[in-house]
């Protein structure tokens, strides 16, 4: 393989992602201001995680470390894993299985992708970027290089939410470091990286904020981005009025978040669910 082969935008994006990350971190945790002691102002000469180190308390800066990790880890799992692609060579017992959708429920519209010619499950979409068909398609992230699909969705959601901690700590950790005094030069040369570093922790934060809220909204109703922003043009739910797969606040969260209740989108669409529950009780 050729050096040069190594430096695809997925590479790219995930190194520049670590290296921000990594950068950040140790900004908040080595930013000094270089000056002799007896030159700074008293209080926070120097940010708390530093601070907390030198007095021997290890516990809150390991915590950060911690969870800069979680995250990084995070990332990378959502960013690598198989968002939930549908099988483009169908498996002998789900070309059964297709022969049966096809069969069974007439009303549902499941089609065909244009591009891979699998038939598309219900809520599955054709990512081209990935040029793959994705099940419970939720977008395509480019900061994740991958699509948000069936099976990292939930992954994507703790990232968020671990990301925001992390940020609104290093926030914190940013502006309990900074000082502000005259000359204005010396200032920039002491606490320039820091304020620098504090105003792209704010914009990030601005940014994982907003996600994390819309993120928790769409799960909380059972929807997805893509159906959310382009309904009109999805024919399942032109058929059916309403969101046919909101089952509840509760019962949305705990399939989102456990895998249960379980149940096919097919009969959940069609609303056999309740039928076929009474049934089996019966
Ligand atoms: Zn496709
Ligand atoms: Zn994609």
């Amino acid at each position: 393989m050729a050096p040069w082969a190594l430096l695809n935008p997925g590479v790219l994006v995930r190194t520049g992602h670590t290296v921000l990350t990594w950068g950040i971190t140790l900004v908040l945790f080595l930013h000094d201001t270089g000056e002799p002691d007896t030159a700074r102002p008293q209080t926070h000469a120097i940010p708390p995680l530093r601070q907390w180190e030198e007095q021997g308390e290890l516990l809150l800066p390991l915590t950060f470390l911690l969870l800069v990790l979680g995250s990084l880890l995070l990332y990378l799992a959502v960013s690598l894993m198989d968002p939930g692609y549908v099988n483009i060579q169908p498996q002998p017992q789900e070309e059964a299985k297709e022969e049966q959708t096809a069969m069974v429920p007439p009303a549902i519209p499941l089609r065909r992708c244009g591009y891979c010619m699998v038939l598309q499950p219900l809520r599955a979409r054709h990512c081209r970027e990935c040029r793959r068909c994705v099940r419970r398609y939720d977008h395509h992230c480019p900061w994740m290089e991958n699509c948000v699909g069936e099976r990292n969705h939930r992954l994507f959601v703790a990232y968020l939410a671990l990301q925001l901690l992390v940020l609104l700590w290093g926030l914190y950790l940013a502006w309990s470091g900074l000082r502000f005094f005259q000359p204005w030069g010396l200032w920039l040369r002491s606490s320039g990286l820091l304020f620098a570093t504090f105003l792209l922790l704010s914009l990030f934060s601005m940014a994982a904020s907003l996600l994390l809220a819309s993120h928790l909204y769409l799960v909380a109703s059972n929807t997805t981005t893509w159906e959310f922003i382009s309904s009109h043009r999805i024919a399942y739910l032109r058929q059916h009025p309403g969101n046919p797969f909101d089952r509840g606040l509760t019962r949305n969260l705990a399939h989102f978040f456990c895998g249960w209740p379980s149940g096919s989108w097919e009969t959940l669409w069609a609303g056999e669910e309740e039928e076929e529950s009474s049934g089996q009780a019966a």
